[in-house]
């Protein structure tokens, strides 16, 4: 296979890095490499921050009207529409996620730059009751500046755009840095952007290390805004650096998320919904459904059709249509799969299913769907982040236990409730702590709908009307409207 060497995106030119170092990319369904990347270190960071910076000065940024930045969204959306399957072809081949898997979120592509591109001209201020008769107060919501976008493997145009959108919307410049692992989308999404005519230095795209290139980004003091996606590590390195200049932060990360099962579910719908939870992606989404805490009553019946339904999923290429689980993104991520489900026998917990590489796939990174018959929550596998399909099954008596066992970790990003009872779905809705509760359903996204966590989950949200809030400050304008001469100088007014 002929390896395809990529180059970067800083104002608006395609370059390598300075000092020429590069970086090798994998198929995770083969395992071999099939791209380069160049590897920005700090000289490079700074020449995109320095980009982006002029950019956000620049005469021409600043007079462009926020109607004419939705333009440009939607020039965007409309390219990434006509786009769809070779944007979607690309991260399977850079990320190993099914192809029917990344079709439907680069088809999320245009949907959210639609909805912040219509966003952008109704970012309003308010006039403000002051309660001095002769002043005039308000407010406004200006652009921050420039904003340091930092993604994850597992869905970078998705969660790219997600940050793009609204700090567009609102006026701001950016810098993206892809994971190590896959970022030939986000190269892509840049030519696209330059198709859709956005003046050159307000979208970079440089490709590297999070401890170098990320480092060095969200060090860089003319970043005034990080959004970050990815895990508890980085995030914590990136809040320490965001001290240095004060920058401001929201960190999306992972989780440990409960999908609850009551004996009034529809257990057909419960079953698939656990599947998507845990299963679809092989595993690798923040808001894995790795926690399943099913009513003891239905659990044998549960178990079983659960069971069935892991036996039956398809495992292949990721590129084919049948396949319905695809491999781990990254050799180190399969053996951190593998270490997980080892020292989760070692702890004692019931292997129920699963637990052991795909072996008919021994050239890519397959795991198989994993099940594990919990007798109590403290096993580690129940209480961390494993990032794989590996399910934690754990039983309840009543509500009050269901909700003590789905609140009982240090995370809080998406929770599952499955009951035809409307009441009781209330009840645990307002209970739950976490981000997101979707109820008889799993996985939904929406531009209008907030996604992001509490706890260990993170801070900040993507997606909605306030996402746009995330990337404006205010500024309040006071204006003496009294004709009369300053009274003394040395008493607050
Ligand atoms: P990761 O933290 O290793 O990497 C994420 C990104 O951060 C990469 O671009 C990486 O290069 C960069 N990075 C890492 N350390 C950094 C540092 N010190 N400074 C600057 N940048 C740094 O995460 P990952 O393994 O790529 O992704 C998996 C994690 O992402 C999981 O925990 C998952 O739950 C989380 N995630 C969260 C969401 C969400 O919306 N909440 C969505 C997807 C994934």
């Amino acid at each position: 296979m002929t390896i395809k060497n990529y180059k970067m995106f800083i104002d608006g030119e395609w370059v390598g890095a300075v000092r020429d170092k590069t970086f090798a990319s994998y198929d995770p369904s083969t395992g071999k490499v099939w791209a380069s990347f160049p590897e920005a270190d700090k000289v490079d960071v700074d020449k995109a921050v320095t980009a982006a910076d002029t950019a956000f000065r620049s005469k021409k940024w600043q007079a462009l009207t926020a109607t004419k930045r939705g333009e440009l969204l939607r020039n965007l959306s409309k390219l990434c529409e006509e786009n769809i399957e070779q944007l979607a072809d690309l991260e399977t081949l850079d990320n190993g996620k099914l192809i029917r898997e990344t079709r439907g979120q680069a088809s999320f592509l245009p949907e959210f730059l639609n909805y912040f591109a219509g966003l952008a001209d109704k970012v309003e201020g308010a006039v403000l009751p002051v309660n001095k008769a002769d002043m005039f107060c308000y407010s406004v919501r200006q652009a921050v500046g420039v904003v340091a976008a930092i993604v994850p493997w597992n869905s970078p145009l998705y969660l790219t755009v997600l940050k793009l959108a609204p700090a567009i919307a609102a006026g701001n410049t950016l810098v993206i840095k892809p994971s190590e692992h896959a970022s030939a989308t986000l190269l892509e999404l840049a030519n696209l952007a330059q198709k859709a005519g956005f003046p050159a230095g307000v979208i970079n795209v440089i490709t590297g290390y999070g401890h170098t290139t990320g480092d060095a980004l969200t060090k860089h003091p003319k970043i005034s805004r990080i959004a970050f996606t990815g895990g508890i590590g980085g995030a914590r390195q990136i809040i320490r650096n965001s001290a240095e200049n004060l920058s401001k932060v929201t960190v999306e990360l992972g989780g440990k998320s409960p999908n609850i099962v009551f004996e009034d579910a529809d257990i057909e719908s419960a079953v698939n919904g656990v599947v998507a939870g845990i299963f679809a992606a092989s595993g690798q989404s923040c808001v894995a459904g790795s926690r399943v805490l099913v009513h003891k009553d239905i659990k044998p019946e549960f178990l079983e059709r659960l069971t069935d339904r892991a036996r039956s999923i398809v495992i292949g290429s990721p590129r084919s249509k049948d396949s319905e689980m695809g491999p781990i993104a990254t050799a180190q991520q399969l053996q951190t799969i593998e270490d997980f489900v080892e020292r989760a026998k070692g702890e004692g917990a019931r292997l129920h299913y699963g637990g052991e590489r795909h072996s008919s796939k021994s050239d890519g990174w397959f795991y198989c769907p994993t099940i594990f018959d919990c007798d109590h929550e403290d096993y580690e596998i129940v209480r961390e982040e494993i990032f794989g399909p590996v399910a934690s099954i754990l039983t309840f008596e009543n509500e009050e236990e269901a909700l003590q066992k789905a609140n009982n970790s240090k995370y809080g990003l998406g929770a599952g409730v499955w009951t035809k009872s409307l009441a009781r779905a209330h009840r645990m809705v307002s209970q739950i702590h976490s981000g997101i509760v979707w109820v008889n359903t799993y996985r939904a996204v929406s531009p209008m709908a907030p996604i992001g966590g509490f706890h260990d989950s993170g801070y900040g949200r993507e997606g909605g009307i306030d996402a746009i809030n995330e990337y404006t400050d205010v500024k309040t304008v006071w204006i003496n409207m009294s004709e009369e001469t300053m009274p003394d100088p040395f008493i607050m007014r």
